[in-house]
């Protein structure tokens, strides 16, 4: 029905409510227990909680930062530093070198079965030795554990999966942020700070939502965050009015597309009553009151009164770190 109606508008806002709703359940993709355990299993645990408690005993004692944000900070700076790499380019398997490295274009995966869900296989020559490269764009989350290497889509469903596990399990409290010109990053509830915190996995950045705009000089339309039991429309916490693109350019009116998210959240809470294993009916509706109106309601007052910002504390670099100076110019992140 939704995907009937879909058709009938423009082509941008066609495409924004079409990738809403695909990535609507994508919190889904990072919730099997034996992928908990094999991130656990794969992870430097002990390094990791060594760091840690390091950080522990520099946190000040009236710091609002309790143990899991600091675990948090300290994933964020293993991963980008000691677990996942960046791809430009990839390396010429003979030469050992990205420099003679030239594009040949994208193709789409074709094989008969596909455990790491590769999407697009980009194809590459070393101009060198002639030696073809493929670079496969991999969607697979546990398969990330093991190759390792991507831009901010692989660094962004890797970390996730990571985070889950480490401080989420079944609790509803890290989420998937996408944003409409192709930039992705995510965040989790703070129990100390009380409210939902921008993660930057590609830059190790924690709790800076400003980056994009003030820092990269990029200009946004729209950010949406995908939990489990909801999602919701982060424009106003990301996007300073002087980076805003005009929203009008893309959808008719503002309010179609809070009713088109109201739509997908009760179909969420749907799912959510539909899975509950209490027993009696009122249990079950205490419960998505609780558990869901309640939370989101608290949150989208958060957002009007703009609570959610906090002040620039890190003197972040101008201009995107990640990614070769010609391609975050060619996406106009570079600050200037
Ligand atoms: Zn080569």
């Amino acid at each position: 029905m939704m995907s009937y109606r879909l058709r009938k508008l423009p082509q941008n806002a066609r495409q924004l409510y079409e990738t809403i709703l695909g990535m609507s359940n994508i919190m889904d993709k990072y919730k099997d227990p034996l992928d908990m355990n094999t991130v656990l299993d794969t992870i430097d645990l002990a390094s990791i909680y060594e760091n840690v408690d390091k950080r522990e005993r520099e946190n000040g004692p009236h710091s609002e930062l309790q143990y899991d944000d600091l675990v948090v900070k300290e994933l964020l700076h293993y991963f980008k530093n000691s677990f996942f790499k960046w791809v430009n380019k990839p390396e010429c398997p003979l030469c050992h070198s990205e420099s003679n490295v030239v594009g040949l274009g994208g193709s789409r995966f074709s094989g008969s079965s596909n455990p790491d869900q590769v999407s697009v296989v980009e194809n590459y020559q070393c101009r060198e030795c002639n030696s073809r490269i493929q670079f496969p764009r991999v969607n697979n989350p546990v398969s990330l554990l093991k190759t390792r290497r991507g831009r901010c889509g692989e660094w962004v469903n890797c970390f996730t999966l990571i985070l889950r596990a480490m401080i989420a399990e079944d609790r509803d409290r890290v989420r998937y942020v996408w944003n409409m010109e192709d930039h992705v990053w995510c965040e989790y509830y703070s129990y100390g700070l009380k409210r939902w915190v921008h993660l930057d996995p590609c830059e190790a950045v924690f709790d800076e939502p400003l980056l994009y705009c003030n820092n990269w000089n990029k200009k946004m339309s729209f950010v949406i965050g995908y939990n489990d039991n909801y999602i919701i429309d982060l424009s106003s916490k990301y996007i300073t009015d002087s980076n805003q693109i005009d929203k009008s350019t893309i959808i008719p009116s503002l309010k179609q597309l809070s009713r088109f998210i109201n739509a997908i959240n009760c179909n969420k809470l749907l799912r959510y009553y539909k899975c509950l294993d209490t027993a009696s009916q009122d249990e079950k509706l205490t419960k998505c009151y609780n558990d869901v109106i309640v939370v989101l309601n608290r949150e989208l007052l958060q957002l009007k009164d703009h609570k959610v910002t906090p002040t620039m504390t890190q003197e972040l670099p101008k201009g995107r770190q990640t990614g070769s100076s010609e391609w975050t110019k060619e996406r106009g992140e570079d600050g200037n």
